[in-house]
C-alpha cells in the first residue's frame, strides 16, 4: 500500500509542470482553494505542507507575482494579511493536472472509494502524529462549531466559538488550521 501511495505521488508530481507552474505552486493553489478564511495565511499553509515558513513564503510570493494570489487585510490585525485566489487562479485550477486522479477516483464504486478515503486518512493521521503535526479538518467535525445564538443570527445558523464568527454554509466544508476533532469523529 505504501508503494502504491508513493507511485501515485510520483505520477502527480511528474504531471504537475503545466501552465507555467511547478508542483509546489499547484499544491499551494489547491490549498488556498480549499482553506477557510482563517487558514489562508503563510503560516497555516506552511503547517499544512510540513514546510518552513521561508519556503512557504517563497512559493506564495511567486504566486502573488504571477497574479494567482492577492493579499487582503485582516480585520482587527494590521500586521497580518489573508491570501485569496484571483480570477486567474480560478481559471487555471479548472485545468488542474490532478483532475486525472479525481476522474480515476470517481470511476470507482462508491463503497470502494469511501473505504479508501478512510484507510488513507488513518495512514496520514498516523504519519502526521509521528511528526508532531496535526491534520487539518472541516467545521462539521470540529469541537469549536456551535449553533448561532441570538447575537449571531446571520449566516447559516453556525458559529465558530474559537474565532467568535458566524460561518456561512459554504464555509463548513473548508479545511481549517484550528480544527479540533470532536469526539466520535
Ligand atoms: S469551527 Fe473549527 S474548523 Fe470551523 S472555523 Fe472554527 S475552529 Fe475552524
Amino acid at each position: 500500500m505504501a508503494e502504491l501511495v508513493e507511485q501515485l505521488g510520483r505520477c502527480a508530481c511528474s504531471e504537475a509542470f503545466s501552465a507555467g507552474l511547478h508542483p509546489a505552486q499547484w499544491s499551494a493553489l489547491r490549498y488556498f482553494e480549499r482553506a477557510n478564511r482563517f487558514s489562508r495565511t503563510v503560516s497555516a499553509f506552511a503547517q499544512y505542507h510540513g514546510t518552513t515558513r521561508g519556503t512557504a513564503s517563497q512559493t506564495i510570493r511567486s504566486l502573488v507575482h504571477k497574479g494567482y494570489l492577492q493579499r487582503l487585510p485582516v480585520k482587527h490585525d494590521q500586521r497580518s494579511f489573508r491570501l485569496d485566489l484571483t480570477e486567474k487562479a480560478q481559471l487555471v485550477l479548472a485545468s488542474d493536472p490532478l483532475g486525472e486522479f479525481v476522474s480515476a477516483a470517481g470511476a470507482l464504486p462508491v463503497e470502494q472509494c469511501s473505504a479508501l478515503v478512510l484507510g488513507l486518512r488513518a495512514m496520514l493521521d498516523q504519519v502526521l502524529e509521528k511528526r508532531a503535526r496535526r491534520p487539518f479538518g472541516v467545521c462539521t467535525s470540529c469541537e469549536h462549531l456551535g449553533a448561532a445564538d441570538t447575537e449571531h443570527q446571520e449566516g447559516c445558523g453556525h458559529h465558530c466559538r474559537l474565532q467568535d464568527e458566524v460561518l456561512g454554509a459554504q464555509e463548513l466544508g473548508r479545511i481549517c488550521v484550528d480544527h479540533r476533532c470532536r469526539q466520535g469523529h
